[in-house]
């Protein structure tokens, strides 16, 4: 699975690295920033991506 960031649409809001930290990272300018090729749980990164409030998360396999 590769998740990709919708550009413009992150709001800060950090439900997704709420749900899983290893993979989503908001920065102090209160954007997602995705941890590329990090050893995580799909199942929760997917989540993640489900639980974006606006959307601003994709996920393709
Ligand atoms: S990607 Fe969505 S959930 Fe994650 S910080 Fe941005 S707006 Fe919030």
């Amino acid at each position: 699975m590769s998740i990709e960031l919708v550009p413009g649409r992150c709001e800060g809001h950090a439900v997704c690295e709420a749900i899983a930290p290893e993979v989503f990272q908001v920065d102090d300018d209160g954007m997602v920033q995705l941890i590329l090729g990090a050893d995580h749980d799909g199942e929760l990164a997917l989540a993640a991506v489900r639980s974006c409030p606006v959307a601003a998360l994709r996920a393709t396999s």
